[in-house]
């Protein structure tokens, strides 16, 4: 159930230019299913302030010791609250928050993300990877170019040391120099090739609102079930 923690800031971590991850340790464990999110209160006297409140998914497994959030930053307060954080400053947070949430019990998933999406997808792969769960994974991320993939020592990581999980990125912009980067948008002619294994998976699709519906549409256009699709949308973007 959700509820107002202390939290207190660790450490940041770069993941590209312009999106960084932010660690707490929280004051008592937190218990929150890969896929969720909180929200970081930097107003507490005015809840509504949508400003300086704001969601965040979690993207780190349930298992560490921290609690991790990542952010694109941005030129707004909120930003440069986080960027201004000095280590055991203390915050609030709200949550675990949402049910777009990975189940044990799903044997077969597919991830279909562009950018900061894949903040939950780290936290869900991580756990897989944490508690080696039977589960197969296939995540395709479509980033603009290779230096804005966020998180790739991780996932390559993760995809090396189990080969149920299965990471193949698309670069939008340009051609990459990088083999493993598929020059092509996350379109409907790229997910025709892949459909009838999209098929047999729970797909999740997190992101930008815009993003989220015009995959969406994409998946039910090809055939894909609708109460097989999960999605998330990051509202604020
Ligand atoms: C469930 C959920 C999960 C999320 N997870 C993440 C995450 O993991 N990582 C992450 O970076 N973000 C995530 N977000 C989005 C996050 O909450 C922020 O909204 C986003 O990061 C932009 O914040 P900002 O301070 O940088 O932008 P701002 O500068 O405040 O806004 C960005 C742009 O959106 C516009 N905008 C802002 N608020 C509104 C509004 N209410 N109506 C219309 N336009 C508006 C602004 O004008 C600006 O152009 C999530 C959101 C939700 C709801």
């Amino acid at each position: 159930m959700a509820g107002i923690f202390k939290i207190k800031f660790k450490e940041s971590i770069k993941r590209t230019p312009t999106v960084e991850s932010f660690r707490f340790i929280p004051e008592r464990k937190i218990d929150f299913i890969p896929g969720q999110f909180l929200q970081i209160i930097f107003d507490k006297d005015n809840p509504d302030n949508r400003e300086l409140n704001k969601f965040l998914s979690f993207s780190s497994s349930p298992n560490k010791d921290y609690i991790e959030v990542t952010k694109r930053l941005s030129e707004s307060n909120f930003s440069k609250r986080l960027k201004d954080l000095k280590i055991d400053d203390e915050i609030l947070m709200k949550g675990p928050l949402g049910n777009c949430i990975f189940n044990e019990g799903y044997k077969r998933i597919g991830f279909l993300i562009g950018g900061i999406g894949i903040t939950p997808v780290i936290s869900i792969l991580e756990y897989i990877d944490d508690k080696k769960i039977d589960t197969d994974a296939l995540l395709f991320y479509s980033n603009r170019t290779d230096l804005e993939i966020a998180f790739r020592d991780e996932l390559d990581k993760i995809s090396f040391s189990n080969p149920k999980s299965k990471v193949i990125y698309l670069v939008t912009d340009c051609p990459s120099l990088d083999k493993n980067c598929i020059f092509s948008r996350l379109d409907k002619e790229f997910l025709k090739s892949y459909i009838e294994d999209l098929k047999t998976r729970i797909i999740y699709i997190f992101g930008p609102p815009k993003m989220v519906e015009a995959i969406k549409g994409l998946c039910l256009d090809l055939g894909i079930e609708q109460r097989n699709i999960k999605v998330e949308s990051f509202m604020g973007y």
